[in-house]
């Protein structure tokens, strides 16, 4: 490829370099890289950060998942085979996350934000709902606030899957960052998500005792972290617990440190992708035939993970084909995952199968020059 024409990736993530390096070497000088240290100092800044007061630093956002549903399976004596609403329209780490614990995924439809319609979610509860995974996508809050209703309404528990949603900031009124309104909230810090590290996740609960098993399960069920006994005085204690059948899940302090300084750094990158957000507006509100996903008007501030269009004259193939031409990549978040072995299913769900094989995210990071928006913006204007 020419350097005149370098490609323009739907994602790429930026990293402070100096900073970070700086902050990991503190970690190797100490000869501390594993969980505590700086994974404590991290649970910490993000507690301050999004005021969800009960906070653990894990490996991914997927073993959150996992972890939120195992818990919650334990404290309530959820029974293999009941089931979790959920939305087909996700990373399979959201789906998968309830088949790890043997419950049934029961599949509802979106509304126009591409997040779960609180009227299909109310028609799908019965006596077996334990839980509604509601999935921010692209840090949309949707209408998060109604279905919380409902979960308060029918003793529902509500997990949040926040993949998106770092820096995600609800009620114009008051900001507040969103989390509050779910009994667990799981944020992704993967490579490419709008706070990456190389791999970690947070998971947030809104009651301490489920922190507390929490702690336990992410470190294989041990009751006491190395990390605690190194620091308990007369130097460190070998001896501990194992009430639980835990997981090798925790986070370490080598992504914590990474995660440290991106979060410095979050609020300005994130009105970055509100900026790059307003100009696609600009540029494709001239455009009848393209529309774009709307982020609900419950949110007041969201991360813009993801700018999501749809056309109403091209099919997505037709579209894509022409990007790729230009040296230009979208990706597509998410396939209807009812369309893998997996999860097929043939429920009647009418957004989910309006929208899923038409949206297209557009490129969208911190890279990304003005020029490089006109582009994408000048391609679709271009086909329509
Ligand atoms: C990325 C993502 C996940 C998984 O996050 P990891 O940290 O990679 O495990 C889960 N749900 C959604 C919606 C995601 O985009």
């Amino acid at each position: 490829m020419s350097d005149k024409n370098p490609p323009i990736n739907v994602f790429r993530p930026k990293f402070r370099v100096e900073e970070i390096l700086d902050e990991i070497r503190i970690s190797l000088e100490k000869g501390w890289t594993g969980m505590g240290f700086k994974t404590d100092e991290f649970e910490e800044e993000w507690s301050n950060y999004t005021g969800l007061k009960f906070s653990h630093f894990l490996s991914s956002n997927t073993v959150g998942l996992h972890l939120a549903i195992e818990i919650f399976k334990i404290r309530n004596g959820w029974k293999e085979g009941d089931e979790i609403i959920t939305t087909p329209l996700t990373f399979v780490s959201t789906n998968h996350a309830i088949l790890y614990s043997g419950l049934k995924p029961i599949f509802a439809d979106v509304d126009d934000t591409l997040c779960l319609d609180p009227k299909s979610v109310f028609d799908k509860i019965n006596k077996k709902t334990k839980a509604i995974i509601f999935v921010g996508i692209g840090g949309n809050a949707g209408s998060l606030d109604k279905i919380s209703k409902i979960c308060k309404e029918k003793n529902i528990v509500l997990i949040l899957d926040a993949a998106h949603m770092s820096g995600t900031f609800v009620n114009p009124s008051s900001p507040i960052h969103v989390g509050h309104e779910a009994d667990v909230t799981i944020f992704s810090f993967q490579a490419v998500k709008n706070l990456p590290t190389a791999d970690s996740g947070m998971i947030c609960f809104k009651e301490k005792r489920n922190l507390d098993i929490c702690k336990k399960l992410s470190w294989l069920g041990i009751d006491k972290n190395t990390f605690s006994r190194s620091n308990s005085k007369g130097g460190y204690r070998w001896d501990y617990d194992v009430p639980y059948l835990g997981f090798k899940y925790h986070g370490n302090s080598i992504m914590a440190s990474m995660a440290l300084i991106q979060l410095k750094y979050l609020d300005e990158d994130n009105n970055r992708r509100n900026e790059i957000c307003s100009k696609y507006d600009s540029l494709l509100s001239g455009i009848d035939s393209i529309n774009s996903i709307v982020t609900s008007d419950y949110t007041f501030k969201s991360s813009r993970h993801l700018y999501q269009i749809y056309s109403l004259k091209h099919s997505r193939e037709v579209i894509l084909e022409n990007f790729y031409k230009k040296n230009i990549f979208p990706g597509v978040h998410y396939k209807d995952n009812r369309q893998y072995l997996m999860y097929k299913s043939n429920s009647s769900l009418p957004n989910v199968d309006k929208y899923s094989d038409k949206i297209i995210s557009l490129p969208l990071h911190l890279e990304m020059s003005d020029d490089d928006i006109s582009k994408v913006a000048d391609k679709l204007l271009e086909m329509h």
